[in-house]
């Protein structure tokens, strides 16, 4: 009895890497079979096997010479359940009956002698779970059992006459892998040839063979000899070429002609068998562990893109792409300054890294306390007992979060209103404003996640000149606020309609526009319950989670520079763009107010911006040293006066402290 080598599926990392990534980000969800390749080797001298080889190749047509490939479909499940059901012995059945039955009908066509790797087809049910690194999958070339019995006689020595190294360059020429060798002129003739020849001893059917035993054909010659059988039924005997690197031999096959009455039937197809194992492969330890953070972080990304939103621009969140293509060149990272490593700081950083953002840079000026780790989501006891900087250890725990985060930490002490400082140390704070001015040029996003209102001041002034994503998030005992300041040019008209629903980016107003009065040193002359922030245990993750969400949201905007207050949820894929978020947990309940920017306002005012720009870090040094001279400049100090004539009281903020 003729026997023929099955095929054993050797699948290399690569060929998972590359589904990972396709099915990531070209098919999804899409269950359809894919075109992929399997390639063969006819040199191979290891194992007793046909080796049917995965690589990165096979997802590329054009990677693998065509002799040397075997094409085929993958099934990639989506789910476990999907599989298991595609895995089940009637199912298997069912798919391997209708493979068969397509090689059958190339073969009843004579379709094969034009096209011979028609023969050899294979097929892949596969299911990945991607956040587990677990692969699932089973092969299986199917191969024809016709005629029904086959003996086999070895000619190792004598190949017809053939001379191996000729057919093999024949091979490599045509890149047919079937094709016929003519006994008398020692000559070669494609398989198509076949059809007219009547005595089965004048040719040899040459077949490039991946059997590595010398004494057996491997699994693609047994579809050779069904053709064969099925074009010539009054044949009983063929002589094959198995073509090899290793050894060719020549090899009689001899089967009964009795074809029965069943076999002759239209409906005929031939019973079939060619299933490899099935593989369970476990690969968390051999992808690379910093990759694979990178790959599951986008992966909780990706599946919100499949599932809920399909046109969200993910991209945004790590890399910058058009939208500031005047300030930035070309695809720089996202790049976020969060200023104050405190419980806002920790939680924004976390939410942001949840995104997808990359670059963050942390300024705090003060070190962990004891009383620090309970609320802050990045820092330890330990960093409490070794006295480590607040911006520092957030940094440091962002990269150890995730190694591919690129985190910078900077201890500096923002200038603040009222803050007086002595002739000595004016160098110092000319270095600290420049530093600052510097850092807030770098980024594209900056969070006012700082513990003072007046440590506001200065990063408000610089996000305003420098026209950038300045979000302010604020807590207070059980209430708190996020807002985003407004950006550009305020000369645009603004019409009465678009207040109530929905403002330009550019007429919003920024922390200190509502209030009438210059930042001051809140801190003085303060008891320790004052000075330290009271708040519930939830305010600051509410409301850091309610600054990331906003972020996200803008982000979304064709042009987040330009993306108006609204609170219209269809604003972007995320919904509304608000320009306040203020939270009462009292009474769980969130209000939405769009606030216009007051022209008089003590940071984003344009009397402000001009006289940074005239007196730069001197500017800020009056003002630390005397507030009210935001006032004169403003022209608030005027205005102060008409108040207290009409005693309005005005508690915007009044118990909104911060951290
Ligand atoms: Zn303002």
């Amino acid at each position: 009895m003729a026997t023929f080598l099955p095929f054993t599926t050797r699948i290399e990392l690569p060929f998972w890497k590359a589904v990972n990534e396709k099915k990531l980000h070209e098919w999804k969800l899409d269950e359809s079979p894919k075109p992929i390749l399997g390639q063969l080797s006819y040199s191979e001298i290891t194992g007793k096997e046909c080796s049917l080889l995965m690589t990165y190749k096979s997802f590329n047509t054009n990677e693998i010479p065509k002799q040397e490939s075997i094409s085929g479909f993958m099934h990639l499940y989506n789910t476990a359940e999907s599989f298991k059901a595609a895995m089940t012995a009637e199912s298997k059945k069912k798919i391997l009956e209708d493979e068969t039955a397509k090689i059958w009908d190339s073969i009843t066509s004579h379709a094969w002698l034009k096209n011979p790797e028609l023969l050899s087809k294979f097929f892949m049910i596969t299911f990945v779970d991607l956040k587990k690194f677990k692969y699932f999958s089973i092969t299986c070339v199917p191969g024809l059992y016709f005629p029904s019995e086959i003996q086999q006689e070895i000619n190792k020595d004598d190949l017809y006459g053939a001379d191996p190294k000729t057919l093999f360059s024949h091979m490599a020429e045509t890149s047919s892998t079937v094709f016929l060798f003519c006994r008398k002129s020692a000559t070669i003739l494609e398989v198509s040839h076949l059809e007219s020849v009547n005595n089965p001893d004048d040719f040899a059917i040459v077949v490039a063979d991946p059997s590595t035993v010398s004494y057996t054909a491997g699994w693609p010659v047994r579809n050779v000899l069904a053709a064969v059988a099925q074009l010539h039924s009054s044949w009983n005997h063929c002589h094959v070429i198995s073509l090899r690197s290793t050894g060719s031999i020549g090899i009689k096959f001899m089967w009964t002609n009795n074809i029965s009455s069943q076999e002759k039937s239209l409906n005929f197809v031939p019973k079939s068998a060619g299933w490899d194992k099935l593989y369970n492969v476990d690969l968390r330890q051999k992808f690379d562990p910093v990759l694979q953070v990178d790959n599951s972080v986008n992966l909780n990304n990706e599946l919100m893109k499949w599932r809920q939103l399909p046109d969200i621009r993910l991209e945004r969140y790590s890399k910058l792409k058009v939208w500031l293509v005047f300030i930035k060149w070309f695809n720089f990272p996202l790049q976020v300054l969060i200023l104050g490593a405190g419980t806002i700081g920790c939680n924004v950083a976390r939410g942001l890294i949840a995104w997808g953002v990359s670059h963050i840079t942390f300024v705090d000026n003060s070190t962990v306390s004891y009383s620090n780790p309970v609320r802050q989501s990045l820092s330890e006891f330990e960093d409490a007992k070794n006295d480590r900087g607040k911006a520092e250890t957030a940094a440091k725990a962002l990269i150890r979060i995730n190694p591919n985060t690129k985190a910078e930490a900077h201890m500096l002490t923002v200038p603040m209103p009222g803050h007086t400082i002595d002739k000595s140390a004016e160098a110092q704070l000319e270095k600290d404003v420049q530093k600052l001015e510097q850092l807030v040029m770098e980024h594209d996003v900056v969070y006012l996640a700082l513990d003072s209102r007046e440590a506001r001041w200065l990063p408000t002034v610089l996000a305003t000149k420098h026209r950038k994503i300045a979000i302010s998030v604020a807590i207070g005992f059980d209430t708190f606020v996020v807002i985003r300041h407004g950006i550009g040019s305020r000369s645009d008209s603004l019409s009465h309609e678009a207040i109530a629903e929905s403002m330009p980016y550019s007429h919003l107003s920024c922390y200190f526009c509502s209030d009438v009065t210059a930042p001051g040193n809140s801190t003085a002359d303060r008891t320790l319950d004052q000075q330290c922030t009271v708040t519930r245990a939830g305010m600051s993750p509410q409301a850091s989670a309610v600054a990331t969400e906003l972020l996200a949201s803008i982000l979304q905007y064709p042009d987040p520079l330009m993306c108006p207050a609204s609170v219209d949820e269809n604003t972007t894929m995320l919904g509304a763009t608000p320009h306040q978020i203020r939270y009462f947990a009292n009474r769980y309940q969130m209000i939405l107010p769009i606030v216009k920017r007051f022209e008089r306002c003590v940071a984003c005012g344009d009397a402000i911006a001009k006289q940074y720009q005239q007196h730069g870090w001197k500017f800020v040094l009056d003002v630390m040293n005397s507030p009210s001279r935001l006032e004169q400049v403003t022209g608030l100090d005027a205005l102060q006066e008409s108040v207290n004539a009409i005693d309005i009281e005005f508690d915007e903020d009044e118990d909104t402290t911060d951290e």
